[in-house]
């Protein structure tokens, strides 16, 4: 039953809360429902969930039509300009946002609707040469640039940590974001809060939240594995 997989799930936010003298009121847990149907969805929904993760445009637009419209959308995979138009006025905020060009189209697209769009940056922390973010020595450049955008709000930094065995060895790197962030908020720049720190999946949550994390991302612990190559996998 995929409730009893939110519950553990839930059951070791709080553990590791306790662990680290953290409130898991603090931390903002996302089921990301990328590849899954909205009847899985809405299972995880019944059982109060909110806040929903999903990494293409289109298929956020199609799964925000036919669900409640209280759910609260997350962007979190690599954004093309083109399809910007797809998530503004849908998600509640950007995760993946790596480059200053995409911040700025952003920005007009939230202008046109006459909203002011949450994001946060992508930092590529690891320093991984196959991974989308941005480096962490571009990350202040890009801050100050950010920071004149009048429909765009930076709400903090975002990390896809390494794929590791032991979800200790990304606890450094999990560490270093949390560092930058704290670079940034001390330089008290206009626009900008650096308030959430989005990193953890169900690999390494668990440690990403001993070392900071205001938001997890969790997929297959709460839904299974991702099927890719199923005929299914691209329906809703
Ligand atoms: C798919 C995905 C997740 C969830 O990954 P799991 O390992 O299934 O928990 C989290 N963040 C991003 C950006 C993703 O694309």
């Amino acid at each position: 039953m995929l409730k009893d997989n939110l519950f553990q799930v839930e059951e070791r936010i709080r553990e590791a809360c306790s662990r680290c003298g953290r409130s898991p009121e603090d931390i903002t847990l996302i089921a990301v429902s990328k590849t899954k149907p909205v009847s899985m969805i809405g299972e995880i929904y019944a059982e109060g969930i909110r806040n929903f993760g999903e990494n293409k445009p289109q298929e956020l637009r199609d799964k925000y039509d036919l669900l409640p419209q209280d759910i609260r959308w997350h962007m979190i995979g690599h954004l093309q300009k083109n399809k910007i138009k797809y998530v503004i006025g849908r998600a509640c905020m950007i995760h993946s946002i790596d480059s200053v060009e995409l911040a700025a189209a952003v920005d007009s697209q939230a202008a046109k609707n006459n909203l002011v769009m949450p994001i946060l940056a992508e930092v590529n922390i690891a320093g991984e040469e196959t991974k989308f973010g941005l480096h962490p020595e571009e990350v202040m450049s890009f801050v100050n640039e950010v920071s004149t955008l009048k429909n765009v709000r930076l709400c903090g930094l975002m990390t896809i940590a390494p794929f590791v065995d032991d979800p200790e060895e990304n606890r450094i790197h999990f560490r270093n974001l949390r560092k930058l962030s704290i670079d940034i908020r001390n330089k008290n720049i206009d626009n900008i809060s650096m308030c959430e720190l989005s990193m953890g999946m169900t690999n390494d949550y668990e440690v990403a939240i001993e070392e900071g994390a205001t938001i997890v991302r969790v997929g297959t612990g709460i839904f299974g594995e991702r099927d890719y190559s199923a005929a299914g996998a691209q329906s809703i």
